[in-house]
């Protein structure tokens, strides 16, 4: 094994073969039927920071004219669940969690019923899991906009699908300490899943920044010291403090590292050497690496190139970029 080996040249180059894991993708945006999947469509079209972030992943797909304004569905690039195979099999990566989602924003100006999201379980389930054997796990979206009784429906969904967990959008679902969540957490600790929430910053239609402070899962994980967390995106742009002392203060909560574009998104605590070996001292087995594929996808290699170069040990990098992940789910059992 690598991480027995003494000496600096072996900790260096003894790296590979090693199979990644990318703990955070997107399913939705895939060509075909995708108005049937509210709010897909509306990642590619209209002058959004979203839309303008794809752009990159439009010229990768081969879209000759990248940066023209998307109205059509037409118009969009060819782009399927075989794009995602393609692309981690360039990568090396082994599996994929992808983020069913299900929320709807608070009304704001131009939409009074507010903007919807929503990826159906069973889409994913089918189309993915089902269709690639081995390569996808996934997680169902959870919302209490509907009420407390369907959040806890939403969880035993999830459970069907054979999903290991549920995500609650905080962006297009509100503050994650809701109370009227709280049946469908017991839920999620009931049934041995595991509930990842968002945290950060969202530039999706009708986001508020105050829902995805990573201050409001501290109550959470002090309400549910049973339940497993996993807090995406450590905060970003938003209260990245908060999100490391979260996952240093409650030993059921974990966080990932993914952004949705490392350059444009989050400099310093993407690339910086210094974010990476904090997360190494005082977490090593509660970090996982992950993209938000499609954005990600003209850097999808380059992201993992640069974490594979730090000068870390070669025992967190495979931590880092794939095993925490694995054991956190399970995966393979
Ligand atoms: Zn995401």
């Amino acid at each position: 094994m690598a991480e027995e080996q003494e000496g600096t040249i072996e900790k260096m180059m003894l790296q590979k073969p090693f199979k990644f894991f990318d703990s955070h993708g997107h399913p939705g945006l895939e060509k075909k039927g995708i108005l049937e999947r509210p709010g897909c469509f509306d990642m590619w079209a209209g002058n959004t920071v979203g839309a303008r972030s794809l752009m990159g992943a439009r010229a990768f797909l081969g879209d000759p004219n990248p940066t023209k304004i998307i109205t059509k569905p037409e118009e969009l690039p060819e782009f399927s669940p075989e794009t995602f195979i393609q692309f981690m099999d360039s990568a090396s990566i082994e599996g994929m969690c992808l983020q069913a989602i299900h929320g709807i924003s608070d009304p704001y100006p131009g939409n009074e019923k507010g903007w919807k999201w929503y990826v159906p379980n069973d889409y994913v389930k089918k189309t993915f899991i089902d269709a690639f054997p081995g390569r996808f796990t996934a997680v169902g979206g959870i919302h209490a906009r509907y009420g407390k009784e369907a959040a806890v429906e939403m969880v035993v969904s999830a459970h069907e699908c054979g999903f290991p967990g549920c995500k609650f959008h905080t962006p297009t679902s509100g503050y994650p300490n809701n109370p009227d969540m709280y049946p469908a957490y017991e839920k999620i600790v009931e049934l041995g899943m595991h509930l990842q929430v968002h945290t950060g910053q969202e530039e999706l239609p009708g986001t508020r920044a105050k829902y995805q402070d990573p201050v409001y899962l501290d109550d959470v994980a002090m309400d549910f010291p049973d339940l497993k967390i996993l807090q995406l995106h450590c905060g970003l742009f938003n209260n990245p403090m908060q999100a490391l002392w979260n996952v240093m203060k409650f030993d059921n909560t974990y966080t990932d590292i993914t952004v949705p574009h490392p350059t444009l998104m989050h400099f310093k605590y993407y690339w910086d050497m210094d974010h990476i070996r904090f997360l190494e001292f005082f977490m090593p087995d509660k970090v996982f690496y992950g993209t938000d594929f499609p954005l990600t996808l003209p850097v999808y290699q380059t992201m993992i190139d640069n974490i594979m170069t730090m000068p870390i040990s070669t025992e967190f990098k495979h931590k880092l970029m794939g095993n925490n992940f694995r054991k956190f789910v399970n995966w393979g059992s």
